[in-house]
């Protein structure tokens, strides 16, 4: 989860840490954490650091479109491809439940698409 330092009011109608620790707890992930801001600069050093190849990263925060243009470097710095690797849900204005939902949904269709495959 990344929250645009947290003090964003585009996350206001939600209690973050209810948001992360359910979807860490009730939910299939390998693990949950919120970084505070994934597009500044220690953001990039973070993805430096973090991102490995052959896996798949959900982040919850902004708009798809901004992740893929704000991360595609880190993605290609580490191997991955930032639209197949990067799985962006836009959570801004939703509820805590409503995200949470959200992360479900999508891992559900994720486990549909890989099952298929
Ligand atoms: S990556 Fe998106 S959610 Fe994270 S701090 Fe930047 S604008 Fe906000």
């Amino acid at each position: 989860m990344c929250v645009c330092t947290g003090k964003c009011p585009g996350f206001a109608k939600m209690d973050i840490w209810d948001f992360i620790n359910r979807v860490r707890i009730e939910l299939p992930v390998e693990y949950g954490f919120i970084h505070p801001q994934l597009c500044e600069e220690d953001g990039d050093r973070f993805l430096d650091d973090y991102l490995r190849s052959s896996r798949k990263y959900m982040v919850a925060g902004c708009a798809p479109n901004m992740q893929y243009k704000l991360f595609r470097d880190a993605f290609k710095k580490a191997g991955l491809d930032v639209k197949k690797d990067l799985i962006p849900l836009d959570i801004r204005e939703m509820s805590t439940s409503g995200a949470v939902d959200l992360v479900e949904k999508t891992l559900k269709i994720l486990e549909e698409d890989a099952k298929n495959e």
